[in-house]
Formats: C-alpha cells, structure tokens, sequence
C-alpha cells in the first residue's frame, strides 16, 4: 500500500484526547511487544512518546489528530500485507479500554437494552458512539461530524473528523481502527453477537467522510 502526504489537511490539527492516544499506544504495544512498539514509534516519528505515554484522561493537553494518523500510517507501513489486520486490532483493543474506563460517554445502560431487539441495540449503540464524540468535542469547542443512517440491511457509520486517516492520500481505505472499535462496541452493546463491518469511503481516497458499513444480521453470536 501506498501512503502519501497531505499536510495541507485540516483534520491535522484537530486535538485527540490524552486517553485515546494512550489507549492506541497501549493497543500497539500490546500486539507488536515493547521492541514493535518502539519501532513503530520511531518510523511515525513519535519518538516523543516512547515511555511516555499521556495519561489516562480525558481531556485534551495538546495531542492532535497528526499523532494518531501518523500512527495508523507506521503501523500500515510497518506489516504491510498483515498491517490491515492489525490496525483492526488495536482498534478493538482501543475500543475495550474505552468501554470499560469511559462508560459516562458510551455507555447505555445495558440492562435497558437487554430487553430491546438486536437490531435496535445495535443502532442504538452506534447511535450513543456518535452522540458520545461529538459531546466530548463540543466540550473542547469543536464540532465533528459522525452521524448514523439506518438502511435496509444493514447500518452506515460516517466521520468527516476522521483522525486515522488525517493528512493521508491512499490508494484503499486505511481507517480500519474504526472497523475494530465498531466491531468491539458491536459486541459489548448486543452481548457477543459478531457482525459484518466493511469500509466503504475513506477521506484518504478523496470521499468527503469515512463510510463504514454494519451489517444488521449478526454472521455469529
Ligand atoms: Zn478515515
């Protein structure tokens, strides 16, 4: 895969909170050990935050969208056939730490769901995740467009302030963080059922938002 630049960007600026960029970085480290970690560090020129990770908060103290996005790249760089697969599952290991530390934000109370359709817990699921970033952005004063549109089998889930992909011009989708975090909170929301999630846009093939596609029909669970 080929990876340009685009520093022309706005989305490079935007802030990424200290949690996500902790819970990314200790995604990476997880799967690629300390020695992939610092690696991968270095080739997206964050050396900056080998053994110094943000803290667990969140709140914005000055990280950016840049950082994430260079992440996203080296790691795709890095493994190259298999870097898809990867990003996938620092996205789910991402997403796990956010559901478990961030339930204020994301969470729906799963007893009111137990009872509804899983159809309905999913929507409403996705529905809450994008409600929840864009409550937290408000909170920092920007405004992110992440919406949710429901079709006839199946769900899309849209961001314009897409941080995966921020200042990167590619020849395929390269958002799949997105897919694993989708994946996990798709699981969490319906009690294990397992979904079919697909990239269908992304901003870095010049598409105006990332598009991902969410089965209604669970494929397991
Ligand atoms: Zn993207």
């Amino acid at each position: 895969m080929e990876i340009r630049l685009k520093p022309d960007d706005p989305m490079l600026g935007l802030p990424m909170t200290d949690a996500y960029l902790r819970w990314a970085l200790q995604a990476v480290e997880e799967v690629a050990g300390d020695k992939g970690m610092r690696v991968i560090l270095r080739q997206a020129g964050l050396e900056h935050l080998i053994g110094n990770y943000p803290p667990n908060q969140m709140v914005f103290t000055g990280h950016t969208f840049k950082e994430y996005a260079d992440l996203n790249r080296a790691i795709l760089e890095f493994y190259g056939r298999a870097g898809a697969s990867f990003v996938r599952r620092i996205g789910r290991l991402s997403a796990r730490r956010s559901i478990e530390e961030q339930d204020r934000l994301f969470g729906l109370g799963r007893l009111a769901l137990k009872l509804m359709s899983t159809n309905v817990q999913l929507k409403m699921g996705l529905i809450s995740m994008a409600h929840g970033f864009k409550t937290l952005y408000k909170e920092a004063g920007v405004e992110v467009d992440h919406r949710v549109e429901e079709h006839e089998d199946h769900f899309t889930y849209s961001i314009v302030h897409c941080p995966c992909c921020a200042g990167m011009e590619a020849d395929r989708p390269i958002c799949g963080m997105w897919l694993g975090a989708l994946y996990e909170g798709g699981l969490y929301i319906t009690g294990g059922k397992v979904f079919e999630y697909r990239e269908i846009a992304c901003r870095a093939l010049g598409d105006p938002a990332c598009v991902f596609w969410i089965s209604k029909t669970p494929v397991s669970g």
